[in-house]
């Protein structure tokens, strides 16, 4: 029988505990990087916030902000706490938005990376028994090392296959037994397809599966779940606050538990950064109390999200955040609409698509032009010219009836759209090209 929690103590602490914990970490952290990191110690001498001002939680809201534009300008050591003999690993992120930055850590930094990985695993109930296979890249990128890590402390069978080669992946699962698969959820939409079309989905033995490390709606969990029998968990974290594991989700299947005696979570307003109340979207903004290597203060993920404190039937106390939609950077503005490529997603799987999709905006004769590509199923493929007209006009329009706004859409043929085995690339903006 698996623990149900790992570290029960914490993980079911009651709010005063955690707050009195957090206070004392944070009034340590910030103490740390005012005397190790140059530009914490500038930051907050300009904004007349001395270590000795952080009295309380609510005291965070004084210190400046941390955005990814400083870790770039301070690259490739500067934001380092410590010594680097002191730092025993080194990774960078994916550069999914631009020039990479390159993060350290500590081992005790890595113990506690195992150790929230293992709080994910154990409420997803995998545990001593089960052969986790991991399809995130292994390498720089935080996710193969990161979620490795996690899986080795609960003590199950790793299988550190890292991405590519589907084909080969769908062997190793078969042959080797793996009950639980780590990767992104596009790559997990990609085997599950491949798995399908193959027929050899009964022969596997997954039935969980953790997924993370970019956006993905409730509709794709659903359809990732019921085309592989398993039940799929999010993961969310980023390479500046630790990598994967950050928040992690529970049986509820209901929002992500953010391990609260390692970060703060705030959401704040995107434009003003004034903080918002529980409940309001906003962009999510993370301080780590427990990192050594690159410790962040008021870290702005660009990510928007929500948070609660409602009471969980897993019985975790911590702080739990949504599902992020997307990140700002993310969120199109179409003729002066904001369109984020989840939505899009969301409408297509509830009319019986895939999340097989691209889209495409352009600006001709000063005017935004905007494309959804749509891939066909077997199962829906037309060959009459007007039933597929009348598909593409439908989609149109339930678009239009929640975004407020229609795209053209163009339905392609089944697998036509290229796959990812990393982070899915949906968005293709060309208005850029012409400015
Ligand atoms: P890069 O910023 O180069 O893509 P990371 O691998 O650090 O590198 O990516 C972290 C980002 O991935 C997060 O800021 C967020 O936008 C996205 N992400 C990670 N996990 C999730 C998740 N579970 N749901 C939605 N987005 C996620
Ligand atoms: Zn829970």
């Amino acid at each position: 029988m698996n623990k149900k929690y790992w570290q029960e103590e914490i993980e079911t602490a009651s709010r005063e505990e955690i707050t009195a914990l957090q206070t004392e970490r944070l009034q340590e952290t910030v103490k740390r990087v005012y005397e190790k990191v140059d530009l914490y110690r500038k930051r907050m001498d300009a904004a007349g916030v001395r270590p000795e001002d952080i009295k309380t939680l609510d005291d965070l809201k004084r210190l400046p902000f941390t955005s990814k534009q400083d870790l770039r300008d301070t690259y490739p050591y500067g934001m380092f706490a410590v010594p680097l003999t002191d730092v025993v690993r080194l990774h960078a992120s994916s550069g999914t938005t631009g020039k990479q930055i390159v993060v350290g850590y500590t081992k005790h930094d890595l113990e506690v990376w195992d150790n929230i990985l293992a709080r994910q695993f154990t409420a997803a109930g995998i545990g001593k028994e089960d052969f986790i296979h991991i399809a995130f890249g292994y390498g720089l990128f935080t996710g193969g090392f990161g979620v490795h890590g996690g899986a080795q402390k609960v003590g199950a069978t790793v299988i550190p296959v890292s991405t590519g080669n589907t084909e080969r992946q769908l062997t190793i699962m078969q042959d080797f037994g793996s009950t639980a698969l780590c990767c992104t959820p596009s790559y997990a939409m990609y085997l599950a397809e491949t798995a399908t079309a193959e027929g050899v989905v009964d022969k596997l033995k997954l039935r969980t599966g953790i997924f993370g490390a970019e956006p993905w709606t409730e509709e794709m969990r659903r359809q990732i779940e019921s085309m592989l029998h398993i039940k799929a968990y999010d993961v969310y974290g980023l390479t500046e606050v630790m990598g994967p594991g950050v928040a992690y989700e529970c049986e509820a299947q209901n929002g992500m538990h953010v391990n609260e005696d390692h970060f703060i979570i705030e959401i704040i307003d995107p434009e003003t950064g004034e903080p918002l109340p529980n409940g309001t979207p906003g962009e999510i903004v993370y301080t780590t109390l427990t990192k050594e290597a690159f410790p962040v203060i008021r870290y702005r993920t660009r990510d928007i999200g929500t948070i609660t404190h409602e009471k969980c039937e897993c019985g975790r106390t911590f702080v739990r955040m949504s599902k992020p939609r997307g990140r700002t950077d993310d969120m199109l503005i179409i003729r002066g609409v904001n369109v984020f490529p989840s939505q899009i997603e969301t409408v297509l799987i509830n009319l019986g698509y895939t999340p097989n999709y691209q889209i495409i905006v352009d600006r001709v004769n000063n005017l935004d032009t905007f494309e959804v590509k749509v891939e066909l199923t077997d199962d829906n493929f037309e060959d009459s010219v007007t039933a597929l007209a009348r598909r593409e006009k439908a989609i149109t329009e339930a678009m239009r009836s929640l975004l407020g706004i229609g795209p053209k859409v163009t339905l392609v043929n089944p697998r036509s759209i290229e796959r990812s085995e990393g982070k899915a690339r949906r968005v293709i903006d060309k208005r850029h090209l012409h400015d």
